[in-house]
């Protein structure tokens, strides 16, 4: 049985199942891992609702052609999101930061040794970059206010 959204949104144990489902397309060669996070209470706030991890040797080294991980904690099933919001979210932001990490991964190293603010710059632009992704696949989707409110954000600032 295909487990839906809804049911994922409903019933968290089947949340995982619903990820392994997902259908990533031209993204699916980025992501080698897409792993549901449930948290304990007290982490909520300050968890986002998804993020990606670089494999070790793209995040330190800069080696392409490595696939990510991507994180997906319960706040990414919102109810107030609709299904399109989440696939945007999950596929055309994270699966973006993949594509990034296999295509062009930025070594840490070498942003360590051009000091602090050269590491938070590089994030505040991969975001922006995934942020205006997002935007351009959004026409003709099913998005709620909200996820276009933070898209717009996103785009200004890196950060929703
Ligand atoms: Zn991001």
């Amino acid at each position: 049985m295909k487990i839906s959204y809804q049911d994922a949104v409903t019933f968290p144990f089947t949340r995982q199942e619903f990820l392994d489902h997902v259908n990533f397309k031209d993204y699916g060669i980025y992501v080698k891992r897409v792993s549901y996070e449930p948290l304990h209470a007290n982490q909520r706030v300050i968890r986002p609702k998804m993020a990606t991890l670089p494999s070790p040797l793209a995040l330190f080294f800069g080696k392409t052609r490595t696939r990510s991980t991507i994180y997906v904690f319960p706040r990414a099933f919102n109810d107030e999101d609709t299904e399109d919001d989440f696939i945007s979210n999950l596929i055309e932001h994270e699966g973006e930061h993949a594509r990034e990490n296999y295509e062009s991964p930025t070594s840490l190293w070498r942003l360590i040794l051009k000091g602090r603010a050269k590491i938070k710059d590089a994030s505040i632009q991969a975001e922006k970059r995934a942020f205006l992704n997002q935007m351009r696949k959004s026409k003709g989707r099913n998005h709620s206010q909200g996820h276009m409110t933070s898209l717009l954000a996103g785009i200004n600032t890196g950060i929703s």
